[in-house]
């Protein structure tokens, strides 16, 4: 009964809450609190001594935080009295008087059993919360991984901090016009702040995937910000058809989160008038923008081939055949200022084509992701082996690029 004569002796020290009490011993039992295990060791120190057990109305070890649970909870709730939100957490700044007691209580009440202050509070909160929102008739559940808001509350300054998770929604798009990069461009000439070259814009195109399907979900949510993140991209001036390229768009600070998914994508695609078309779109997990992002799908391209020189059908069937295999590819000169230059092995599975005139040719690849499709074409000066120019002897380089599928399984 070693842990009663550690329990005695805590009561013999100063005024306690039962709460306080039973947390030293909250390792002890099952399925009961933290104040019933305080209780329990109080009557029975009642008895030892014959007196009452009787709580007293303040504890030397949380100073009263407990008892104040409701009103942090109900400050806490007017903070977010704006947001649609269906889990939540609560996290706790000890003041220095906490830590110091802690600390003491560590030293000279030392118990296997203890669980620290936190998360009494944090507890004592979380229950408060939940039942002011019932009393309201609303419901919201703690959610350790990703709540959709999070409380920081500062016993210390008296402070509450929240932090609004932003929502996410998966879904994807085609792109069915050409001149119209993935995201916001700014002018080159004037970095955004508006020139000549761009018609005072800052845009180097007057518009992107993102600024056509963004602003129905920031509307349709009431959010203050947000972004699309592409499961890679595609080139400016190429299509995405098939059934489209993944995205996950993320809202910042959402005052809604069940919103009409049906209303946003016939909105964004009556909007973008023929331009972009969304499809498949649903509620995302927050870890979805990481495997989104990371996808390496494979790819089924089309594309028009322009040669320097005629060009024999017997000769382009022999390149395509070639072209199939391992390509080693080094990072292209065009995007060799902003990305990593190093030579990358990837893999084209299918090569099909035709001539449509002696120095024109439509042709298709089917490819890892990540593989160049124009320099597979071009060769880009022996910077990709082999290129279909190399094994035709001749310049030959992308008049036009689709994209005709993303094989992805998202
Ligand atoms: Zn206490
Ligand atoms: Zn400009």
């Amino acid at each position: 009964m070693d842990y009663l004569v550690r329990g005695f002796e805590l009561l013999a020290a100063g005024p306690i809450c039962d709460t306080c009490l039973g947390r030293r011993f909250a390792k002890l039992g099952k399925g009961l609190t933290n104040a019933e295990r305080g209780r329990a060791i109080r009557i029975l120190w009642a008895m030892e001594n014959g007196t009452e057990p009787a709580e007293p109305d303040r504890c030397w070890v949380c100073d009263g935080v407990l008892t104040r649970a409701v009103e942090l909870a109900r400050r806490a709730l007017e903070l977010v009295r704006d947001y649609e939100f269906e889990t939540f957490l609560f996290g706790v700044h000890l003041s220095p008087y906490h830590e110091a007691v802690e600390a003491f209580l560590k030293r000279r009440f030392p118990s296997p059993w203890a669980e620290p202050l936190q998360r009494d509070i944090n507890r004592a909160l979380g229950r408060a919360f939940e039942r002011l929102l019932a009393a309201e008739g609303r419901n919201a559940t703690v959610d350790f991984r990703h709540p959709h808001v999070r409380f920081t509350v500062d016993l210390w300054k008296g402070g509450i901090e929240v932090h609004i998770a932003p929502a996410y929604f998966y879904g994807r798009y085609r792109k069915l016009v050409r001149g119209i990069p993935q995201t916001h461009w700014p002018c080159r000439e004037c970095r955004g702040r508006g020139c000549a070259r761009c018609n005072y814009t800052g845009k180097m195109y007057p518009t992107s995937v993102e600024e056509l399907i963004l602003p129905a979900f920031l509307e349709a949510c009431g959010g203050e910000g947000g972004h699309l993140h592409g499961a890679g991209r595609e080139d400016v001036d190429a299509r995405m058809l098939g059934r489209g390229r993944p995205f996950v768009v993320e809202v910042e600070r959402p005052r809604r989160r069940r919103v009409d998914l049906a209303a946003i994508t016939e909105r964004i695609n009556r909007e973008a008038e023929g331009k972009v078309e969304v499809l498949d779109l649903r509620p995302a997990p927050p870890d979805l923008v990481r495997r989104v992002k990371d996808l390496r799908a494979r790819k089924r391209y089309r594309a028009l081939v322009a040669f320097s020189s005629p060009v024999e059908g017997e000769a382009l069937q022999r390149a395509l055949r070639g072209l199939v295999g391992e390509i080693r590819q080094r990072t292209p000169i065009r995007v060799r200022h902003r990305r990593a230059d190093l030579v990358r092995v990837r893999r084209v599975y299918e090569a099909n084509g035709k001539l449509l005139s002696p120095t024109e040719a439509e042709v298709e690849f089917l490819c890892d992701g990540g593989l160049y499709v124009k320099e597979l074409v071009s060769g880009d000066e022996g910077g990709t082996h082999p290129s279909l120019s190399e094994l035709l002897g001749v310049e030959a380089r992308v008049t036009e690029l689709d994209v005709l599928e993303v094989l992805d399984d998202l």
